[in-house]
């Protein structure tokens, strides 16, 4: 009946307008290419999307750091350590298949062919020890200052020096540098800094930080109160951006078609790299992840990635899996109703260090850089490099083409040349938006699979320990 249609389209209203806006983008990106728009005025017509990924944006860091103390004051010390192990398995079993999955589809397919002829982007990249990579990883864990660290830009992300990769495309210098595009006036004085906050520090403060609350019993009322409203504000406030998300992604993905390179030059060795990255990609987002969360949970697992829906299209849109965070929260506390003491702990944790999408593509490119340039990678340099490739993908921020840039440790670790990151620029653009959405999957079923082993110690509920969080 009429009511029945009504409250179909009401239901899944979310869902009918975020597929409908990748449509639309997808279509008015095509029609409007033709015309050829300037970089300014690609600027002005993505300019609602821009918006969107700005609030998102604006809402991550406090609702990164009130889930984390809320969520680990929440547990007993020993509710969270267990429902911690059971969350470091996820990530580390996860990206490992990952990675393994990458090296597999590379070797299988073959993609590079032992020449660089065909390649147009050839600049320099400055050179980064693994040492010095992993360090500064380490050193992230501490910020110094968290006032600092929640506003300034990595600057010395790899010990002193910084990694740019830059490359021309008619006059306008594109800087790999995290996040945006800067044209040449921006570009002196170089940023030459990735884009975004220190994360991962904050993930470590908020953890022990929610940890010591949560031990102080009434003592620690007042702040966990604080903390406590201070998240639920922000998740009414994601509430009304989820609104306006699908008009954001619309012109997200038109903008970024509009200007993208020509589509039919880009055959060769990179069309086959790229069909490689995106099929395994797909086998660990469509097969592993559903498979492992079937066989774990005993649920079906394409229903749970339903609810997903409005998230994994925002990290299309948005390639960031922190931009999307909100989002995740929001489709994973709603419509999947999981548990708010897991999600409030593992997702933060999830959307910083866990990347099955982005681990899986660095080995893969790896191999790719080492197969155009005929080199012949032994088993223990393709064990290095499914080694580095996993600590890039920790070390990676969740923000566009991170990954990109983390890739030169991978490189370097097995003695490749880091300039020839430059040789798949051109699509980079395009995987990074697939690996973060299945970095955004792979976060999402984690969380999935941890309230499921940990339901135990979530239904017995000591009130003393629980209270703030068990009342909603
Ligand atoms: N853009 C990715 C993310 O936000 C990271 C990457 O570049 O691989 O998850």
């Amino acid at each position: 009946t009429k009511d029945d249609v009504k409250g179909f389209f009401i239901r899944n209203a979310f869902v009918i307008f975020t597929v409908a806006a990748v449509i639309i983008g997808i279509i008015l990106g095509f029609a409007l290419r033709p015309y050829k728009m300037s970089y300014r005025e690609v600027k002005f017509f993505s300019f609602p999307g821009e918006l969107l990924m700005r609030m998102l944006q604006m809402l991550v860091l406090p609702l990164l750091v009130s889930s984390l103390i809320t969520g680990m004051a929440a547990l007993d010390s020993r509710a969270s350590g267990k429902m911690g192990m059971r969350a470091v398995i996820y990530y580390t079993t996860t990206t490992v298949i990952a990675v393994f999955i990458g090296i597999v589809m590379v070797l299988i397919i073959h993609p590079g062919k032992g020449s660089k002829d065909e390649f147009t982007n050839k600049q320099t990249v400055e050179q980064v020890s693994p040492a010095d990579a992993f360090l500064d990883l380490i050193r992230n864990m501490f910020p110094p200052n968290l006032v600092e660290a929640c506003t300034k830009q990595f600057k010395t992300q790899y010990a002193k020096r910084v990694v740019r990769v830059t490359m021309t495309v008619n006059d306008t210098i594109f800087a790999v540098n995290g996040s945006h595009e800067i044209t040449r006036e921006e570009m002196i004085p170089v940023p030459g800094s990735v884009n975004g906050v220190n994360a991962l520090g904050l993930v470590v403060f908020s953890m022990c930080f929610g940890l010591i609350i949560g031990s102080m019993r009434e003592q620690g009322q007042p702040l966990k109160d604080f903390f406590d409203c201070l998240n639920e504000a922000i998740m009414r406030l994601v509430a009304i951006i989820m609104w306006y998300a699908p008009i954001g992604i619309l012109f997200l993905i038109a903008g970024k078609i509009v200007e993208m390179d020509d589509i039919t030059s880009m055959g060769g060795q990179l069309g086959m790299y790229t069909v490689t990255v995106i099929s395994g990609l797909l086998i660990h987002a469509i097969f592993v992840l559903p498979t492992l969360y079937f066989v774990i949970t005993r649920k079906n697992p394409f229903v749970f990635i339903a609810g997903l829906l409005q998230a994994l299209v925002t990290a299309l849109g948005t390639s960031s899996s922190s931009a999307t965070l909100p989002i995740t929260f929001k489709c994973l506390e709603e419509n999947n109703n999981v548990d708010k003491r897991v999600t409030r702990f593992v997702l933060p944790v999830g959307a910083t260090i866990n990347m099955d999408g982005t681990a899986l593509y660095e080995a893969l490119a790896a191999i790719f850089i080492a197969q155009v340039n005929d080199y012949d990678l032994n088993f223990g340099q393709i064990l290095t490099i499914s080694i580095t490739a996993t600590a890039a993908s920790i070390g990676a921020a969740g923000i566009p083409q991170a990954g990109l840039v983390t890739m030169v440790i991978v490189l370097t670790s097995v003695g490749l040349p880091t300039d020839d990151i430059t040789l798949i620029i051109a699509v980079d653009w395009f995987l990074d938006r697939l690996r973060t959405t299945t970095n955004v999957l792979g976060d999402s079923i984690g969380a999935g699979i941890v309230e499921h082993l940990s339901r135990h110690e979530l239904e017995k509920k000591d009130p003393e320990a629980w209270n703030s969080v068990v009342e909603e």
